[in-house]
């Protein structure tokens, strides 16, 4: 237990500490304690500032990536465990600690009668998925300038949820993975929009078996976003968004049943539930 508990310790911190630049808001006043807004939850995320005077900081023994002037933001894994330590190192060698309690949470079982564990013959995914898997790191990996950590995030579609983040599947009896994002159900060619600003780290050039036609948005400081199954892709590699900018069209690409938008959201390797961080979902007109 306490293994898998550090296991999960270990997968819940971002790879490498970035810097976003400076805002041009007035500096914060001096604070000797950590100051956070946001969900302690699994799957949940919340949103700070540092003591004066830190140079680093962990999340249990793992760096923690934080702004020019002072900002972080962090996310808790849909299996984080029950307690994580915050730690700032400030410039005259003090430290200063915080332990934050992380609600734990029920989630779901989906039974999913018709969908196919994957979507091609075995042999295919064989061959296929490795690079497919290796690009999705490889943008996982890409430290950008993105500031959209800051914002309040918007839905990328609005409609109906049709599933919800973390619930545990299982296709034909044969049990998957969970469910890593948020469903919304909406008609192939629907707009999908930037949830908050960022730059785009991975814009798919085909589809890739699970994914589809893939698209993922770098938030900054660890944040970032996936769409899958899109019908297109409407931005390039590189390219900066702003929050509520059309990025793709909703479709069915990879594995789906139906048109919907899937919607990740990660800090790191931590998987996060993306109706915590954005809210409820608005009422469709
Ligand atoms: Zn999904």
């Amino acid at each position: 237990m306490i293994a898998r508990l550090v296991a999960a310790l270990a997968l819940a911190a971002p790879p490498q500490p970035v810097f976003a630049p400076p805002t041009p808001a007035s500096a914060p006043a001096p604070t000797t304690t950590f100051h956070w807004q946001g969900t302690l939850s699994q799957g949940g995320l919340i949103r700070g500032t540092v003591p004066t005077g830190t140079v680093t900081v962990t999340l249990d023994h793992r760096p923690v990536p934080i702004a020019a002037d002072g900002g972080f933001v962090i996310g808790f894994d849909r299996d984080a465990p029950a307690i994580a330590t915050l730690v700032a190192t400030l410039g005259d060698g003090r430290r200063v600690s915080q332990q934050l309690t992380i609600a734990p949470r029920a989630w779901r079982i989906e039974r999913l009668a018709t969908l196919p564990r994957v979507p091609v013959p075995d042999p295919v995914f064989a061959e296929r998925r490795p690079p497919e898997l290796a690009a999705i790191a490889a943008a996982r990996a890409r430290v950008t300038t993105a500031s959209g950590w800051r914002q309040p995030f918007i839905w990328p579609a609005i409609g109906r949820i049709s599933g919800l983040f973390g619930a545990q599947r299982i296709y034909r009896g044969e049990p998957g993975a969970y469910h890593g994002g948020v469903d919304i159900a909406k008609a192939t060619g629907a707009v999908v929009r930037a949830p908050a600003d960022g730059v785009v780290i991975l814009a798919a050039d085909h589809p890739f078996t699970l994914e589809g036609n893939l698209l993922m948005i770098d938030h900054g400081l660890g944040l970032n976003s996936a769409f899958l199954h899109l019908s297109r892709i409407d931005v390039r590699d590189g390219q900066a968004v702003r929050q509520g900018d059309p990025i793709g069209l909703v479709g069915a690409t990879g594995r789906a049943t139906g048109a919907h938008l899937h919607w990740g959201l990660r800090w790191g390797e931590a998987r996060l539930d993306p109706m915590l961080v954005t809210g409820a979902m608005p009422v469709a007109n």
